[in-house]
């Protein structure tokens, strides 16, 4: 089991609907937001889950978002770490 690494969530945002007020960033304790250089079309700075490995769940980020612009689906997912490669994958609502 040691070489196998458990990912709980898979976290989608919809930039478009972004509108770059960093709720997600400072919300996050696990800190899986960062905001990047790229602006949407309404001229908003988008953040990116960089960590989205780190994900518990908690769902703050979502709560938090005033657009709705996260999803985050959880996920049963073991990969080996030494590749990455997945051994097991299960979706969960
Ligand atoms: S669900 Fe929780 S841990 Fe995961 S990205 Fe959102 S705030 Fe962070
Ligand atoms: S909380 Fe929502 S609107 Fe605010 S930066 Fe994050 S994704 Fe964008």
């Amino acid at each position: 089991m040691d070489e196998v690494q458990r990912r709980l969530a898979h976290i989608h945002i919809r930039s478009s609907e972004c509108k770059g007020c960093r709720y997600c960033v400072e919300i996050c304790p696990k800190r899986v937001y960062e905001m990047t250089t790229v602006y949407n079309e309404l001229g908003y700075r988008v953040p990116q889950a960089s960590h989205e490995e780190e994900c518990i769940v908690c769902r703050r980020c979502e709560t938090a978002c005033p657009d709705l612009a996260i999803y985050v689906k959880r996920m049963g997912v073991r990969f080996n770490r030494r590749n990455l490669s997945v051994v097991d994958a299960s979706y969960q609502r």
